[in-house]
């Protein structure tokens, strides 16, 4: 059974898709999670579904629940949302509580 197997029956997440899972050079296990085709950003602001404004470069890691004493990252490269109310902002993950950023725990570790 494949890792992305259990991850989909554990942790759904109807806006985003768990793309390939890998280790990295330092034995971490390194999800890559992508948006669902044609899902809408949303703001994290006002809670309002937009349009993307564009996609940052660098991918965010967020720390996931270890298993087997491995360390799990969900890496994503977060959106813009081009918001009519709030302007471009970062967009808002179910799996993380988006105000602070320094703050790399997902909601479920
Ligand atoms: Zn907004």
């Amino acid at each position: 059974m494949r890792l992305i197997t259990v991850l989909n029956r554990c942790f759904k997440f109807n806006r985003f898709v768990f793309e390939s899972i890998n280790f990295d050079e330092i034995n971490r296990i390194i999800v890559s999670v992508k948006p669902r085709k044609n899902s809408k950003p949303e703001c994290r602001v006002c809670g309002r579904f937009s349009s993307t404004y564009d996609t940052l470069c660098e991918p965010r890691m967020f720390e996931f629940i270890p298993i087997w004493g491995f360390s799990i990252f969900f890496m994503y490269k977060m959106r813009r949302v081009s918001c009519a109310v709030c302007g471009v902002r970062v967009e808002s993950v179910p799996w993380h509580m988006g105000n602070n950023r320094r703050h790399r725990l997902t909601w479920d570790f």
